[in-house]
């Protein structure tokens, strides 16, 4: 049985380029707009050596109504299907009040979760990551989902103990 990943987060930190780097698939929709994944969608990994299951969702903001209830409804099954959990945030943002949510969230799970600070090309690594410490979910790990930088470690962190 593969181990199971799932990436979670508020829309457009970067969970689609993430899942289709990962699948090097073109399906999940990406897009500089939040939300276009209502559904969560399962693909095959196989990256560096690394074989799983990945899930993508739409994203939580933590206060849906209408439409956006079932987007994080998809998020919270994910959470429960996952091995480990990808909770992915923007390091361009710093923390929203939905990161704290989903956060809050997570703390309650009783699930293997990393927190990957999303979208540190060109800016500071290190100044971009040490404002998600606040959240509680312990190492921050910086990646670039659009260039690949930071996802071989994070993938050796979250399946080395599966
Ligand atoms: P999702 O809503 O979480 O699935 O986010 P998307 O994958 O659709 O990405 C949202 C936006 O962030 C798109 O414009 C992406 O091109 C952009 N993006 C994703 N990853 C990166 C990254 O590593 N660096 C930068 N600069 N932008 C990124
Ligand atoms: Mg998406």
């Amino acid at each position: 049985m593969l181990p199971v990943v799932a990436l979670v987060g508020r829309p457009n930190v970067g969970k689609s380029t993430l899942f289709n780097r990962l699948t090097r698939s073109r399906d999940a929709l990406v897009a500089d707009f939040p939300g276009l994944t209502r559904d969560r969608k399962y693909g095959q990994a196989n990256y560096d050596g690394f074989r799983f299951i990945l899930i993508d969702t739409g994203g939580i903001n933590g206060d849906e109504e209408g439409i956006d209830l079932r987007m994080a409804e998809q998020s919270l099954q994910a959470i429960v299907e996952a091995d480990v959990v990808l909770f992915l945030v923007d390091g361009r943002d710093g923390v929203t009040v939905a990161d704290q949510a989903i956060a809050n969230h997570l703390r309650k799970q009783n699930k293997n979760t990393l927190l990957i600070c999303n979208k540190i090309d060109g800016i500071d690594e290190q100044a971009a990551g040490a404002d998600f410490y606040s959240l509680a979910m312990g190492e921050v790990f910086g990646i670039a989902a659009a260039h690949g930088r930071g996802v071989q470690k994070m993938l050796e962190t979250a399946l080395r103990p599966l």
